[in-house]
């Protein structure tokens, strides 16, 4: 049986997280796990965080949130989800204390609507150019101004104001922060004092400190991904969390006197067909170029000896010979986050640490 894994690191997790508080401090740190903690796993990652103190979560979607609630994370440590489907019923969230972003007034209403005795707490979005659902300039005032009149009737809280940045270009990101500025001066002329204020995700976050306001939502540096070009996770003080791995299935001789090596791994599993001709893979300690990928397996070109049964090290640490998922990334013109984040459910992923 070929052994083929995703090795899930939950102390590099940890030291990551405690390195990356540390950076934005005094500001707080959120970990973002959407995506399954791209690739990570939500709910396995979400309890290592809030055992080891971290006190704010990210989940984009409202049933992980639920599920780390279920899991047994309870009310001291704050979940944020903000992205629903339309017509959400926002009744279960509010009573698992869930922290609801919220950029319209029909979403501000039904929030209201299924408070419990408890306001829902919510955090209201300002759109600053990204144009991903925040309220427009034009809008803001009307959504505070119904946040107020809602709160003063006891049914919610305006604890937070976020928005999302491009974290593309510093002048954009400075016109961003400008906006968000604006929009906080705005409520604060309306009556409405936000207790938390976010901006930035990893890039942003750990670049600028104008860009932290009280808390810095962080995803790929959480897994040790650096968002910065040309920077290795090592220079940021961060490690690789996951490494991929599996077995040598099958070594060939061609006519040309080449070994090729293959592997059971292919896109059906998440490899990016693109990898074919650019990325490097570890056998023994040394790297072999990636020569194609099929659905169900890829082929590797090697000039030293490899045997059935190698192990292989498609992307990690770096400590076995193998490149860093960041390195993938840069190489198949992709962002290391998208890979680990495709990584197919079907690859059993373990956890250590
Ligand atoms: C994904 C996401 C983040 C984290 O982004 P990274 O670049 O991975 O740190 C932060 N905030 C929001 C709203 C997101 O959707």
């Amino acid at each position: 049986m070929t052994v083929t894994e995703a090795v899930i690191d939950l102390a590099a997790f940890d030291a990551n997280v405690r390195h990356l508080a540390a950076t934005v401090a005094p500001a707080e740190l959120m970990v973002v796990v959407k995506a399954d903690a791209y690739g990570h796993g939500a709910l396995e990652t979400a309890l290592r965080a809030a055992r080891s103190g971290a006190t704010r979560l990210g989940t984009l979607d409202i049933p992980t949130a639920l599920a780390i609630r279920a899991a047994g994370v309870g009310p001291d440590v704050t979940i944020f989800a903000w992205q629903y489907p339309p017509n959400q019923d926002f009744r279960a969230a509010v009573a698992a204390r869930i922290d609801l972003g919220v950029s319209r007034v029909d979403e501000l209403r039904a929030m209201a609507a299924v408070a419990d005795g408890v306001p829902a707490r919510l955090h209201l979005k300002i759109d600053t150019g990204l144009q991903r659902n925040g309220a427009t300039t034009a809008e803001w005032p009307v959504l505070v101004a119904e946040a107020r009149r809602l709160q003063a009737e006891g049914s919610v809280r305006a604890h937070g104001i976020w928005t999302h940045i491009a974290e593309a270009s510093d002048d954009e990101d400075s016109l961003s922060i400008m906006r968000f500025r604006d929009a906080i001066a705005v409520a604060d002329q309306l009556g409405v004092h936000f207790a938390v204020r976010h901006l930035a995700a990893s890039s942003a976050g750990f670049r600028r400190e104008d860009a932290r306001f009280d808390m810095v939502r962080m995803g790929g540096h959480c897994w040790g991904i650096p968002s910065f070009d040309g920077v290795t996770p090592l220079q940021m003080g961060l490690r690789p969390v996951m490494t991929l791995v599996t077995e040598v299935d099958a070594v060939r001789h061609t006519a040309d006197g080449a070994v090729e090596v293959e592997l059971p791994l292919g896109y059906a599993d998440g490899i990016p067909p693109a990898a074919a001709g650019l990325v490097h893979v570890a056998v023994g300690g040394r790297q072999y170029p990636v020569v194609s990928v099929a659905v169900d397996s890829m082929v590797l070109r090697a000039d030293a000896p490899v045997r059935v049964g190698d192990r292989a090290t498609l992307f990690g640490t770096g400590d076995d010979g193998e490149q860093t998922v960041r390195q993938w990334g840069d190489l198949i013109g992709t962002l290391g986050d998208e890979i680990v984040t495709r990584i197919a459910p079907s690859v059993p992923r373990r956890y250590v640490g």
